[in-house]
């Protein structure tokens, strides 16, 4: 494949900070496009933690123009439907994705979260990634970034990416920094993250296909079963090297004791087996045996639980720090969302930094006004379309179980192509690599030149890539 390299303006320094899907894939991308960056993470170094993650069509157009794709296949599964259950087994309904092939180019796939980033680390050379650097504040002016790390060293850049998750150091900064100049910051962007519900999340050990069958279709279609007496959502998930995963989603009761200052347990990490577990243990698996056979197979060591909070920011860039992933709009899992919009956010921001001409302060701020012009909208109505999943899912009485059955069986099959085209309509590709050759028959929404392009294509003569925005510049 033919990689249009470019040369950049020397001296503008990228700091990415937090090594999570976000920060790598945009890692990955700047590798790619031949510019100055290093990431620092706060963990000493990566553990295999998290359960499944569901990519859409969307992520594959980058992972097959970064030549990722087939690594990505070959320790996943295509996952074309998702089958929603009583925990009496009875069939609420089916969400549909076996067309998303033809439709929108590609599969949706299933993968465990350790395979995924293995792939990711894999493609970042490791002297760019500084482990065991906690990021506490940072300051910006005119002239450049400097960032201070929890070892007491600093460092400097032209560009700051706070890729550093929910409880992102470099937003609290970057908002703190804004309040102090007598800047506006609107109030819900300061507002402690808003959570109601937590989640126990398991992957069993290796299981033979013998005592399990269902590891033998080789499908990445999953279950969620939903339980009767309290909010709680089972997501069941099989995986490629077979293994079940488990998640257990439950509302808390009291949700009002717990808040961002005297409750923070938003780091995913190993636990002890929780009082969630052994509400479900009881109810029937899909898989045959009970939901407790699955618990009582996974080791400790892969065990997590995490709160699940949900907030959009407003407020995505100053100056030279820009926020992205989790750190700017944080999702609740039950629609599968965090880590897509996670890696949409690189896309579009890799392309505006790619096409920058200088680290001047000028530059980088159009480039990040139009980073947040492009992608926020769709990211906002993903992020409001993920809420409403979550409410359908999670209320509880007869007229919710009711509407539950109409959503997902009785929904004409163009009304739920019209829902998953406006999903999947936002699929957008690197501008300085060629575009990956699929011909879905559902067309992506025009994708917008980045701010700096034409005049980049006009200076260096790069040619190629730019048929990629004939539609959008034409
Ligand atoms: C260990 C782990 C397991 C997960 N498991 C699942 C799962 O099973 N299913 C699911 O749907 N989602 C899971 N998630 C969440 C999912 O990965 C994210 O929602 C999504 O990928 C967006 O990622 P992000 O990179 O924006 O944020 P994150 O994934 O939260 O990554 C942020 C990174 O920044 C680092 N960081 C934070 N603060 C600082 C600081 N001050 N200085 C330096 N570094 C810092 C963190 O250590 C982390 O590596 C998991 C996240 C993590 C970190």
């Amino acid at each position: 494949m033919s990689v249009h390299h470019h040369i950049h303006p020397e001296g503008v320094k990228i700091i990415i900070v937090g090594a999570g899907i976000c920060g790598l894939m945009t890692a990955i991308q700047l590798e790619r496009a031949g510019m100055d960056y290093v990431v620092f993470e706060k963990a000493k170094e990566c553990l295999p933690l998290g359960s499944a993650l569901s990519l859409t069509p969307a992520c594959s157009y980058i992972f097959d123009q970064l030549g990722m794709l087939e690594d990505i296949q070959s320790v996943s599964l295509p996952c074309q439907k998702i089958d929603y259950v009583r925990d009496d087994l009875s069939k609420v309904g089916t969400m549909d994705a076996g067309n998303n092939k033809e439709r929108y180019g590609y599969n949706g796939i299933l993968i465990t979260r350790p395979a995924f980033y293995d792939i990711l680390l894999s493609r970042v050379p490791a002297h760019k990634i500084h482990w065991g650097k906690r990021i506490l504040n940072f300051e910006q002016n005119q002239y450049g970034v400097m960032i201070r790390v929890a070892d007491n060293s600093t460092h400097h850049a032209d560009i700051l990416i706070g890729a550093d998750g929910a409880y992102s150091a470099v937003r609290q900064t970057l908002y703190k920094s804004m309040l102090k100049k007598g800047l506006t910051v609107p109030k819900s962007d300061l507002a402690p993250l808003h959570f109601n519900s937590n989640c126990v999340i398991g992957v069993t050990d290796v299981l033979s296909e013998e005592e399990f069958p269902v590891l033998k279709d080789r499908t990445g279609d999953f279950h969620v079963i939903i339980g009767k007496e309290r909010s709680i959502q089972v997501y069941l998930f099989t995986f490629a090297e077979s293994r079940i995963g488990w998640q257990i989603c439950g509302k808390m009761e009291n949700p009002e004791d717990h808040d961002e200052q005297n409750f923070r347990f938003s780091d995913w990490g190993p636990v002890a087996a929780d009082d969630l577990c052994d509400q479900v243990r009881h109810y029937q698996c899909p898989f045959g045996g009970t939901l407790g056979d699955l618990m009582d197979r996974t080791p400790k060591e892969r065990l997590s639980k995490v709160m699940l909070e949900d907030k959009y920011f407003h407020t995505w860039w100053h100056l030279r720090t820009v926020l992205m992933g989790d750190a700017c709009h944080k999702h609740l899992p039950f629609g599968g969302q965090g880590a897509n919009q996670a890696i949409l956010d690189s896309v579009h921001l890799v392309n505006q930094l790619y096409a920058i001409p200088s680290g001047s302060l000028e530059d980088v701020a159009k480039s990040f006004k139009a980073y947040h012009a492009n992608r926020s909208p769709n990211a906002r109505d993903v992020y409001k379309s993920t809420g409403m999943v979550a409410n359908i899912l999670g209320s509880r009485g007869l007229g919710s179980d009711t509407l539950r059955s109409l959503t997902l069986s009785k929904t004409p099959k163009w009304l739920n192509e019209m829902g998953m085209d406006g999903m999947n309509s936002e699929r957008p590709v690197l501008c300085f690599l060629p575009p990956p050759n699929v011909h879905p028959t559902v067309k992506g929404k025009p994708q917008a030149v980045p701010v700096h392009y034409k005049q980049l294509l006009k200076v260096k003569g790069i040619r190629g890539a730019s048929s990629i925005f004939s539609l959008a510049s034409a």
